[in-house]
């Protein structure tokens, strides 16, 4: 057989998958890590996805807020076929078109200068905590070395994140982690007062805390923030991993904060569901990293950054942006039609299509059952901690799947509560 005949096989066959999987599968293979739900879903379209056995669900989760312009999205997909069929791969000695242009779009629209590419919202802010580090050792001194953080925070998993984030739980048996970080409350500037110094490299905030419980940062705090920051020679680094690319009503959410950080990182929305994501920083802050001192093998990838792009490209207009603010206005006001039927939450808040609705004291602890409960009538709803029921559905989730979707909802709600009553 010829080189080109024996080629051609390859190119005609069809690969089948012949393994079979069930959920139990899960516990033979897995490290027990996750406890994923029954349901084994296999096809999405917009908003909607559907399982093995062909139930449709509607989906306010969007992953963990990732699918910002839903699943299989027709100019996505096309733009992931193209680009398979150039170049997949690109080692960072060669110089790569999608990325370059990535970085042109994402400094141009934003306060940045710089982009450094990564595959998830943990390496990007893994940098990020690197470089600030670095840009005090190399404009101040190693002593300047301290990072604070806030309560509740979410940051990542790796140690670096982990030890950066406010949750305990998170740190618990993975110790000794990074010295030289320290937390104090979120919103309470006095806190932060007290412990910032001319030790502090970076103050290191969410715009709006998302697995925290979905809470906003003030106008007067994030300013304060800023200006404490700018006091002491500390940079301020906001995590926008999950508020950005369009989240929050905004490209990003520190427009509307009217405070300007000096790094910025965006992951999860920004591939639709495509690993990548990226830290943006000044060009002052950005030359600590010079040549040699940070690197990723697949880090801004052709495949991610021309998926990035095209994310990028439909997010950033009028007509998405403006959409987002009237389905967040539609499903507060929704939530607050389910509140005054089953009295069920204490507050109900958010930015843009980030939308957090905390339990009243008598379901604390039980979001787990309102998002079961929603699973089983066709519906995906996320929490933010135990007593927060999160909703981050796609930026262009159509209205009927919307008003579709709540009234699953009032079903969901309505069996949890009965099952609260059983417990
Ligand atoms: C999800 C999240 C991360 C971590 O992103 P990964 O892609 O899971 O590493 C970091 N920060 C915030 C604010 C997040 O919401």
């Amino acid at each position: 057989m010829s080189v080109a005949a024996f080629a051609a096989t390859f190119l005609n066959e069809v690969y089948t998958v012949s393994t079979e999987v069930t959920r139990a599968t899960f516990n033979e293979v897995m490290v027990p890590n996750y406890a994923p739900s029954e349901i084994i879903p296999v096809r999405g379209e917009g908003s909607r996805v559907w399982d093995k056995e062909d139930k449709e669900y509607i989906d306010f989760a969007g992953g963990i807020a990732v699918t910002a312009l839903g699943h299989s999205h027709p100019t996505l997909v096309n733009i992931m076929r193209e680009q398979a069929g150039q170049i997949w791969h690109l080692s960072n000695v060669l110089t790569n078109e999608p990325a370059l242009r990535l970085a042109k779009k994402l400094t141009e629209k934003t306060f940045a200068d710089r982009a450094f590419f990564a595959n998830s919202g943990a390496e990007a802010n893994e940098a990020a905590f690197k470089l600030v580090r670095r840009y005090a050792f190399d404009h101040f001194s190693p002593e300047k070395n301290e990072i604070i953080a806030f309560n509740k925070s979410f940051h990542g998993r790796t140690l670096f994140t982990v030890s950066v984030g406010g949750q305990a739980k998170y740190k618990e048996g993975f110790e000794p982690t990074p010295a030289g970080i320290n937390h104090c409350d979120y919103n309470d500037i006095e806190q932060l007062k007290a412990i910032i110094s001319d030790k502090t490299c970076a103050v290191v905030m969410e715009p709006i805390q998302g697995e925290g419980g979905v809470i906003p940062a003030d106008k007067e705090f994030a300013q304060q923030v800023r200006d404490l920051c700018d006091q002491h020679n500390a940079l301020l680094v906001f995590d926008e991993v999950q508020s950005g690319v369009g989240r929050t009503g905004t490209l990003y959410a520190y427009e509307q904060l009217g405070v300007t950080p000096d790094v910025l990182t965006t992951a999860k929305a920004l591939g639709n569901g495509f690993p990548v994501s990226a830290m943006l920083a000044t060009e002052k802050v950005a030359n600590s990293m010079v040549a040699g001192t940070h690197g990723s093998t697949y880090g801004g990838n052709p495949m991610a950054c021309a998926i990035a792009e095209g994310v990028i490209d439909i997010v950033d207009t009028p007509e998405i942006l403006s959409g987002i603010q009237e389905r967040h206005d539609l499903f507060k006001s929704e939530l607050n039609n389910l509140n005054e039927k089953y009295n069920i939450f204490q507050e109900v808040r958010g930015m843009g299509l980030l939308i957090g609705a905390e339990l009243i004291d008598s379901f604390a602890g039980k979001a787990g059952g309102f998002v079961s409960a929603a699973e089983k009538e066709g519906l995906f709803i996320l929490v933010a901690g135990p007593n927060v029921l999160r909703f981050a559905p796609s930026l262009i989730i159509p209205k009927e799947d919307i008003t579709e979707g709540f009234a699953r909802l009032e079903k969901a709600v309505i069996q949890a509560i009965e099952n609260t009553a059983a417990a």
